[in-house]
């Protein structure tokens, strides 16, 4: 099967044209966009790229989780779509590239085949996933979550925001619950677009990163006890100092995480300290260790040697120590077709790439479970997004959607 020529780009202004446009609706105020999962705002954004697909000869389909497929036709009737996509939802202060470059960029994909004539043997299905961001309604890449099996649509719409309303109720009365049921699609192939959300790519001046992984993700809360005392009148062999526990075990963490640089990470963001008091030797802490690994055996390794390691510690110094898994999620791999076309459309282009990993979740982590999906990352600036200051350059938008349109149509096969 032929490969696209190297000529064959979409239209950057086009695309970034759609995007200020869609950044019109659900405005934050900072020049971002608030534009959160089933508001009203959703459903403006919404019915604008509904209008924009089938001006774009696309028929769309919604399932009953409000999930939007905008499919372009291919020749063969037998072959099953290739699936490129990904949200239109906002953080509350969030940016107008998250999610929307892998939408819009995916319509600017089927604008260019339109405006050349091309013609694929597989249809090819542009998706809008509802509430990828999870801020209003827990958790994140939650519809994907569903499509993919991980979580029951009645479960799904049973979530509820801060103000009780439930997530079934909000989809039916903006007007996007759809008749067919979730997960019923089979897909040939699924391709994300997504800014990357970190400083890698823009720090060393590249074009586009191919996503090799999605980092998986373990929370162990370990719980210390010791004993609360006197700071003043306690003499030091006799104090069983939890808070100095904890230090020993941070500095742990730090040495088992640089043991697997330079892709594991460790560190613990919520650390409680009981009492907290000025004058008092803490008695007890309870903090989260996150270890973070695109590696299943790392992330296992990492769990096993913090608990060794704390235990030993704690012996040393007669504390008392508890461990238990409050979450994770296990690292996803991406499939190597389709991140080897990824990569080879980069080369053929003549952008200049590198494999990196996904440290954030996205729609593709899930749809991975059901489907051969791969992901490609422009830069964005200062590695900046979940801000309204999320910026993206023009020509890094192009350079995303020009390799995710070459690896589509060698996956959904041009007919000369
Ligand atoms: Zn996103």
């Amino acid at each position: 099967m032929a490969a696209p020529g190297e000529n064959l780009k979409i239209n950057g202004e086009r695309l970034w044209d759609s995007l200020m446009e869609m950044a019109q609706i659900g405005p934050g105020v900072a020049g971002g966009n608030n534009r959160q999962t089933l508001t009203d705002a959703d459903a403006e954004g919404r019915a604008l790229f509904q209008s924009w697909c089938e001006a774009a000869g696309c028929s769309m389909g919604l399932d009953s989780m409000g999930n939007m497929f905008a499919m372009r036709p291919g020749t063969d009737p037998e072959a099953l779509p290739v699936y490129m996509g990904s949200h239109l939802d906002t953080q509350p202060t969030g940016g107008k590239y998250d999610g929307v470059l892998g939408v819009l960029g995916a319509l600017e994909v089927v604008r260019t085949l339109n405006d050349l004539d091309v013609k694929t043997k597989h249809p090819i299905v542009v998706t809008n996933w509802t509430n990828e961001e999870g801020t209003r309604y827990a958790p994140a890449m939650l519809s994907s979550g569903v499509f993919a099996g991980v979580h029951t649509e009645e479960w799904a719409k049973d979530r509820v925001d801060a103000e009780g309303k439930k997530f079934g109720d909000e989809l039916k009365r903006i007007g996007w619950e759809g008749d067919e049921p979730v997960g019923a699609r089979k897909m040939h192939a699924m391709f994300e677009l997504h800014i990357e959300q970190g400083p890698i790519l823009e720090a060393e001046g590249k074009d586009v990163g191919i996503v090799t992984h999605g980092q998986g993700l373990s929370w162990t809360q370990v719980t210390i006890t010791g004993k609360d005392s006197h700071t003043g009148s306690t003499p030091m062999p006799m104090r069983k100092n939890a808070g100095l526990g904890m230090a020993k075990v941070l500095q742990l963490v730090d040495e088992i995480a640089w043991s697997h640089a330079p892709h594991a990470v460790g560190a613990a963001g919520h650390i409680d300290v009981y009492p907290n008091s000025r004058n008092v030797i803490p008695g007890k802490v309870v903090f989260t260790v996150d270890f973070r690994s695109p590696e299943l055996s790392v992330i296992e390794d990492m769990e096993a040697r913090l608990k060794a390691g704390a235990q030993e510690i704690c012996d040393e110094m007669g504390l008392s120590v508890e461990f238990e898994k409050v979450g994770g999620f296990d690292p996803v791999k991406f499939d190597e077709t389709l991140v080897g076309r990824l990569r080879d459309a980069s080369e053929r282009l003549g952008y200049s790439h590198r494999d990196i990993i996904s440290g954030a979740g996205h729609d593709a982590c899930w749809i991975n479970q059901v489907a051969p999906t791969a992901m490609v990352m422009c830069p964005c600036v200062d590695g900046l997004s979940h801000n309204e200051a999320e910026e993206i350059s023009k020509e890094w938008a192009t350079a995303g959607a020009d390799v995710l349109l070459h690896a589509v149509l060698e996956t959904a096969e041009i007919v000369e």
